[in-house]
């Protein structure tokens, strides 16, 4: 992070503006909004820049900068056609240890002022920490568009509730509990419809009803599937629940970039598993999932993919039934449908593939029980999953039981992230190429003439391997 952000209090604060021309009267403008005590300087101040200000705490001094206009000011901006006053100002505030501002010369600035929502109280500050206005100025048309207009309003009447909250429930987490319930209940789209007397009504009972409720917090679980790997590709419940979770058991499959979106607080407990090295068994996690729920958490188990696709979601889930703990699922996008579709590979086709399976190619006890005789059937797709060391053996047994060797296969690799990396061969030179590509393990292997397609579809960044000897 190149800048910190945080929101000043610069009520009845002085705060030195120079400059006396529009772009000085946008600042004026902003300043005046959080209530500073404002003090132009400028040889002369225009009526646009006045029109701007609070007439009775304004002070203009129509006059040229000097450092000892910056006395007593705890914020200064420069918006100056003259380079020579801009830097004259950032110097001598640094000097002094004021933050201040010049406008778009970042290089002279030590804050800058953040593209706003502004639905006071309630407040959205966005930063390309200089790099892109343009894109700051996108992303907050993103968020304007998205929050309420009356999204204000709704703080003010949470804020006038907050003291009578806090004496009413003591323990942190039961208020937070309360204050979630509160946001997940009509209260919001009472508000933000204008009824804000019913919305407080049901504040009330809500509150007369925790007040009276010494019960336990019940816990729960979410069984959550993260995707393969873009959080993009993330569901919006499965979003609204890793903003909810209290405490998150994650899975080695769940991107960094996923793991970005939780809730900053959440405790995080890795659980991942890798080829052969189990740190943490299965039946610890079920346990661990039951132990967190008791104890009052949201507990969220982000999985990769989709839960019950290889996920063993449902031995989790079976535990959690059997322990009476309410649970949740959402389904993610499973690694199947997201590497083919950003490979460019469509799963099925009319003329090439009328259905598609999803195989695990991991080994139990030494052999693979899997239905050779359906896998080598033409006209489907075969999706291998855990299929990375077996991915040779594999190929040269759908090759024995009559399968044609010339079948297109592609493997990717870390399908939807950056690392995206895709080969493709056949059936009797993929192993070969995968190995001298090096690829690595999360990959899926898509078995079946509509890997073929891939040369029209493909369009995800260039992902493209150099094909390899083989
Ligand atoms: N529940 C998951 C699968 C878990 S099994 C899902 O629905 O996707 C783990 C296997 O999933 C890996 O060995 C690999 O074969 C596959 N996999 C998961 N994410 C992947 C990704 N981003 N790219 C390629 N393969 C992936």
């Amino acid at each position: 992070m190149d800048f910190l952000p945080i929101f000043l209090n610069i009520k009845d604060r002085k705060c030195l503006l120079v400059g006396g021309g529009e772009v000085a009267a946008r600042k004026a403008a902003l300043l005046t909004r959080a209530g500073a005590r404002l003090c132009v300087v400028a040889p002369s101040v225009s009526e646009l820049l006045k029109s701007a200000c609070d007439p009775i705490s304004t002070e203009y001094l129509e006059s040229e900068f000097h450092n000892s206009h910056l006395e007593g000011a705890v914020l200064a901006i420069a918006a100056t056609d003259e380079e020579s006053v801009n830097r004259q100002v950032s110097e001598a505030a640094r000097e002094k240890g004021i933050p201040v501002n010049v406008v778009d010369q970042p290089q002279l600035c030590s804050f800058i002022v953040p593209a706003i929502v502004d639905r006071s109280p309630l407040v959205v500050a966005i930063s390309s920490s200089g790099s892109s206005p343009v894109l700051s100025r996108k992303i907050k048309e993103i968020v304007e568009t998205h929050v309420p207009a009356r999204a204000g309003e709704l703080a003010a009447i949470l804020d006038s509730y907050r003291n009578r909250v806090k004496s009413t429930i003591s323990e942190f987490d039961k208020r937070l509990r309360f204050w979630e319930s509160v946001l997940d209940s009509a209260v919001p789209e009472l508000v933000y419809g204008g009824q804000e007397e019913t919305a407080r009504g049901l504040l009330e009972d809500m509150l007369q009803h925790a007040s009276n409720d010494s019960e336990a917090v019940q816990g729960e679980v979410y069984l959550v599937g993260a995707g393969p790997g873009d959080p993009d590709l993330l569901t919006l419940k499965a979003l609204r629940l890793m903003h909810k979770a209290d405490i998150v058991l994650y899975d080695r499959l769940v991107s960094p970039e996923i793991m970005a979106r939780l809730r900053p607080d959440a405790e995080k407990v890795h659980v991942g598993k890798q080829r052969q090295n189990h740190p943490v068994p299965q039946e610890e996690i079920n346990e661990l999932l039951i132990k967190y729920a008791r104890a009052g958490k949201k507990v969220l188990r982000l999985k990769g993919g989709d839960p019950f696709i290889f996920g063993r979601g449902g031995e989790e889930l079976a535990r959690l039934a059997e322990a009476n703990i309410p649970f949740q699922i959402v389904p993610g996008i499973t690694a199947a449908s997201g590497c083919a579709s950003y490979a460019g590979i469509p799963l099925t086709h009319r003329d090439h593939a009328q259905s598609v399976q999803f195989v695990t190619g991991h080994i139990k006890n030494g052999e693979y029980a899997l239905e050779w005789d359906q896998l080598i059937a033409p006209q489907q797709t075969i999706v291998f999953y855990m299929a990375l060391v077996s991915l040779e053996a594999i190929c040269e047994q759908l090759i024995q039981r009559g399968k044609n060797r010339e079948t297109p296969v592609a493997v990717v690799q870390q399908g939807t992230t950056s690392n995206q990396r895709v080969v493709e061969g056949t059936l009797a030179n993929i192993a070969a190429r995968v190995a001298a590509s090096e690829l690595k393990a999360p990959t899926i292997t898509i078995i079946g003439d509509v890997v073929r397609l891939r040369d029209k579809l493909k369009w995800f960044m260039g992902d493209e391997e150099p094909k390899a000897a083989g």
